[in-house]
């Protein structure tokens, strides 16, 4: 025993020498821009502004969700019970995925919706049940990790295209005999924050008589009129498209769901093992839900993405005013709440995150592998609960810290 301990030990010793080991920091407050955080071996908690939450309308802690939350546990109980084949599927879950499928019928003939527990357990879902042993899996270069695992799940071989290439995915849907393909990709991306070219991919998956497995994890609730996600904002409609759309995210809750035509989500009931073998999640939470998507639909949600590009729009404005000329340092484009900020080195990276840090602000650096090499970033999220006052404290920050980088101690 010693020694698989030791051996779990060098590994995590190897991350630290690299500055790679991943530290958690505990949240003491609710989910929010002004957040009272505690870093791993810090002294003391701290408040702290955060722009690296996925809460991108700011509805994490709205008073009317958690009101919803209650009202769900007083009516179901807290929790479900059991799988959705096995007595775990209430009427709340019946009534969110109905309410679902409603909202993604203008884009998808015959939608029907199924609700799970994550979009990590969604993604496994589809592409382990769609992706049998005579499929072959198109899956774009960027995709979220969850798509990759289930790509791994499936029983088909997988085969990666160039990130938003469609000549070079044209030219390998053409060359595949297989009778199941799926093209498989982000909406947007996690790292860059832009959207993929989904038209012109659905193009190819009509022409090639292939599936499109869309991952609108950070488009729904932000994306579209009434915040459908990147179908509405790009007025795409076919009964070839899976869209899988994420709830802990923009719609500030938990969970995930399935929207296609009605064969696939019949099918997804009967076969996708994610789905079947796990424990329904807690009615309330999809009793929540339903309030959430109320309000992403209504006035309040058509204000707070308002607000959000607002904020989108003075982030960018203002970074382009503080970087350096040399170019060394620059803004991805970007429309969506993502706004990457690449700095090239990770040695960069991190010193300029030290230098928000120092100043209460907390931004991610993401570097390789996560992005490739030489393109070591802060990932700004933005939210619609930023204030103009919050964006402008962070653009000064990062000017401040581009043009007088502070050593570390050696
Ligand atoms: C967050 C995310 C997921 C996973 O969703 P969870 O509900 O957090 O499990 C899937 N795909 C993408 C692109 C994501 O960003």
């Amino acid at each position: 025993m010693p020694r698989l301990l030791d051996r779990l030990h060098d590994e995590i010793a190897a991350l630290d020498a690299q500055s790679l080991r991943r530290r958690r920091q505990v949240a003491e407050t609710a989910c929010a821009p002004r957040q009272v955080l505690t870093l791993a071996g810090a002294p003391a908690p701290r408040a702290m502004l955060g722009f690296s939450s996925n809460d991108y309308l700011g509805l994490a802690a709205h008073p009317a969700l958690a009101a919803a939350w209650a009202e769900g546990a007083a009516l179901y109980g807290t929790g479900s019970g059991g799988s959705h084949l096995i007595l775990g599927h209430s009427r709340a879950h019946a009534q969110l995925e109905e309410r679902l499928a409603g909202w993604m019928a203008p884009f998808i003939p015959q939608a029907q919706a199924l609700f799970f527990c994550t979009g990590y357990m969604a993604n496994l879902a589809v592409l382990s049940a769609l992706g049998g042993a005579e499929a072959v899996i198109f899956s774009e270069a960027l995709n979220h990790a969850s798509l990759i695992d289930g790509a791994r799940l499936a029983r088909a071989r997988v085969e990666r295209y160039p990130h938003c290439d469609i000549a070079a995915l044209d030219a390998q849907l053409a060359a595949c005999d297989a009778p199941v393909k799926l093209i498989v990709s982000d909406a947007v991306f996690s790292m860059d924050g832009h959207i993929a070219p989904v038209a012109a991919l659905l193009a190819l998956a009509e022409r090639h008589d292939a599936w499109l497995v869309i991952d609108d994890a950070h488009g729904f609730g932000v994306l579209g009129a009434t915040g459908r996600g990147v179908l509405e904002a790009l007025g795409l409609r076919s009964e070839r498209v899976v869209l899988v759309g994420t709830l802990g995210k923009a719609a500030g809750v938990a969970g995930a769901f399935v929207a296609a035509h009605r064969a696939v989500v019949d099918y997804l009931v009967q076969r996708a093992r994610p789905y079947i073998f796990t424990t329904a999640a807690p009615p309330a939470v999809a009793h929540a839900l339903l309030a959430s998507l109320a309000l992403i639909e209504g006035e309040e949600g058509a204000h707070r993405r308002a607000l959000l590009q607002a904020r989108i729009a003075q982030l960018r404005n203002g970074l382009h005013a503080v970087l350096p000329a040399d170019g060394s340092a620059w803004l991805a484009t970007s429309p969506t709440a993502i706004q990457p900020l690449i700095v090239g080195d990770n040695a960069r990276a991190m010193r300029v995150m030290a230098q928000l840090d120092a100043r209460g602000l907390r931004v991610g650096a993401i570097r390789p592998p996560t992005v490739p090499e030489g393109t070591a970033r802060l990932r700004i999220a933005l939210s619609a609960s930023h204030t103009e006052s919050d964006v402008a404290r962070l653009v000064d920050a990062v000017g401040e810290a581009l043009a007088h980088p502070v050593m570390e101690a050696a």
